[in-house]
């Protein structure tokens, strides 16, 4: 089976720089539609707007940097590698891996996208996006918007389908030589079962329990602020949200009274409604799969607030930011991704307790640590199996910095040089140069 057309006969054979052009065109193309996609997204995904117009800044901001990417990968190209050995020279090549299949989730639509495509076509692969079912609308208008930059025909395909259909197909194509997979962990078994079929390539970047540890000598206002947008933000849809707040018990009284206090004056509403902080849940679906796990979970601790939908909407999926207090740890409100705004505390006596009760989860997506003793907060930053660890914050994400898990949360890495290492092969030249016979059959002869 040959490699996509578009990736043969054009756009796998491009540099750097001409990849580098249109990543910005597309970038471009993003800015000049900025308003109506954020507004899109509202529509399609339920979060409130200045949230959408962030995301939709952050996608732009992803395209732009990976043009830079692009460019610079054609000054690494042919580098010589010293391998100890004067008769050889050996220079090393960044190749493109051919035809992503691309899948991705609703959470942040068209953020996800981006992660996605902008270092593929950095890289030089081409691009298979298959949207999630629930919010096909901005990959959609990501097409469009890479048609009207110029990039080649085939280059990016956008194939809205769900995941049983359109997801299967694509994990199972022999056509493509790489998946990379953002969603859910039962799905991502299956997307590497499939993969497991062709040995394809594959990336995975799934879901989380992430635990947020504050200590005693904590501002009680920043960590509130800290927890809050931990938790409630988009709702608590976010892979990487500090669900699990793990309080020193010296501070605990103090921070939960006002943390309840400033969670039950969010203001929830749709999306487009001006000054909403919380919006609806995703779907249907997910509302009910959410408002379960905390019926739940009000048998297995203590509701300090929320777990309702609110009084002023009838209709729509809105829940009340939730905050359950000293669940047991072995409930599924402790142990497993609600993602919705569902915050669950514990309390803690030492620094080795909160590590352990942190760690203590098949998860290790991030984590977060707050104490005004940078000392400790490094050291228990250290010992924290999660591949982002936040410290005195929760949450900031920049397109620099690596993306991704320890434990059952990743394969692979996003954004970041990683990000486009994960849709490169790595190719070595390796020359014999010098005059002299390699002298193996005369070795042969002699003996
Ligand atoms: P999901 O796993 O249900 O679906 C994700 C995507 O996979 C969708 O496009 C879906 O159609 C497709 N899909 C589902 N089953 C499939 C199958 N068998 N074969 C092929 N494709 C299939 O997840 P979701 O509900 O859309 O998203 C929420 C999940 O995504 C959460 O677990 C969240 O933590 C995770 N997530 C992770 C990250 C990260 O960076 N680690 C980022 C965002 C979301």
């Amino acid at each position: 089976m040959t490699r996509g057309r578009a990736f043969e006969q054009g756009w796998g054979k491009t540099s750097g720089n001409e990849r580098a052009g249109f990543l910005e065109a597309l970038a471009d193309e993003l800015e000049e539609h900025r308003n109506a996609l954020a507004t899109l997204e509202v529509r399609d995904n339920g979060k409130p707007l200045p949230e959408a117009e962030w995301d939709v800044a952050d996608a732009i901001g992803c395209f732009r940097y990976y043009a830079e990417l692009a460019r610079e990968l054609d000054e690494r190209q042919d580098q010589t590698l010293e391998v100890g050995d004067a008769r050889f020279s050996c220079h090393i090549r960044h190749e493109p891996v051919g035809v992503a299949g691309q899948i991705i989730p609703w959470n942040y639509p068209l953020l996800m996208a981006a992660w996605k495509v902008a270092p593929a076509l950095a890289a030089g692969a081409t691009c298979v996006l298959k949207p999630s079912e629930l919010t096909p609308l901005r990959a959609l208008e990501l097409g469009l918007a890479a048609e009207r930059a110029g990039l080649p025909r085939g280059v990016l395909s956008i194939v809205p389908g769900f995941g049983s259909e359109a997801g299967q197909a694509l994990a199972l194509h022999p056509g493509v030589d790489k998946l990379a997979f953002t969603g859910s962990v039962p799905a991502g078994s299956r997307i590497m079962m499939a993969a497991a079929v062709d040995i394809k390539n594959i990336s995975l970047e799934l879901g989380g329990k992430s635990a947020f540890i504050v200590f005693d000598d904590a501002d009680i206002e920043a960590a509130v602020e800290w927890i809050m947008f931990g938790i409630f933000w988009n709702q608590g849809q976010v892979c990487s949200a500090t669900s699990r707040l793990l309080v020193h018990e010296g501070i605990a009284p103090r921070l939960l009274e006002r943390l309840v206090a400033v969670a039950r004056d969010i203001r929830i509403g749709p999306g487009m409604e001006e000054g909403v902080q919380l919006g609806p849940l995703v779907s249907a679906g997910h509302y009910q799969k959410v408002m379960g796990v905390i019926a739940q979970g009000k048998q297995a601790a203590e509701l300090l607030t929320g777990g309702v939908r609110p009084a002023h909407l009838p209709v729509g999926y809105f829940v009340e930011p939730t905050i359950f207090d000293e669940p047991d740890i072995r409930s599924p409100l402790w142990r497993d991704e609600i993602f919705g705004p569902v915050l669950c505390v514990k309390r803690f006596k030492t620094e080795e307790e909160a590590l352990a009760l942190a760690n203590d989860s098949r998860y290790g997506l991030a984590a977060a640590v707050m104490s005004t003793d940078l000392e400790r907060a490094a050291r228990v930053a250290n010992g924290l199996r999660a591949g982002i660890v936040w410290v005195n914050c929760s949450q900031p994400t920049f397109t620099q910095a690596p993306w991704s898990g320890m434990k059952q949360c990743s394969i692979g890495r996003e954004l970041g040089r990683w990000g486009l290492e994960n849709y490169q092969e790595v190719k070595q030249l390796t020359q014999y140069c010098s005059d002299e016979p390699w002298g193996v059959l005369e070795v042969g002869r002699g003996t």
